[in-house]
């Protein structure tokens, strides 16, 4: 998965997940990606989300729209992020990862894969990291 989640000024949000599936998938299968409120979300009233891991467990949670709903309950963020996560794993034994930015500009990174690559970009700095508890900083 290539994913992103963008805010601008106002608080207006989007979000953009991009795919090749998983490895020796079904023809014609279709994934969580391109199914709004699993593989992405976004609602300026709380934020957006972007979604990667084993797309038949995040679609049986429709975990992008449980981000947000968690956002809409008063979770920060990251809050809604780890809850969500611990929610499919809790619910499906699933998989996976998601990145949120909040309307005010809040961000949220939890995965419960080994590995998930990841950056949140703000005001001339980088933040960036791969595996669980990983946090750099970097300005450019
Ligand atoms: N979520 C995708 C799928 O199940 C796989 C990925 O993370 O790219 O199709």
């Amino acid at each position: 998965t290539v994913g992103a989640v963008a805010v601008d000024s106002e608080g207006n949000v989007a979000c953009a997940t991009s795919t090749g599936g998983i490895t020796a998938k079904r023809v014609g299968r279709v994934g969580d990606s391109p199914v709004i409120g699993c593989g992405a979300y976004a609602d300026n009233d709380s934020g957006a989300v972007s979604c990667t891991g084993h797309g038949e467990a995040i679609m049986s949670v429709t975990l992008a729209r449980t981000v947000t709903f968690n956002m809409e309950q008063g979770a920060s963020a990251q809050a809604a992020a780890d809850k969500s996560i611990a929610y499919m794993k809790q619910r499906v034994d699933g998989t996976g990862g998601v990145i949120v930015v909040s309307r005010e500009g809040q961000t949220g990174v939890s995965f419960n894969t080994r590995r998930m690559p990841w950056a949140v970009v703000r005001d001339g700095t980088i933040r960036f990291g791969m595996n669980p508890g990983e946090n750099f900083q970097n300005e450019f």
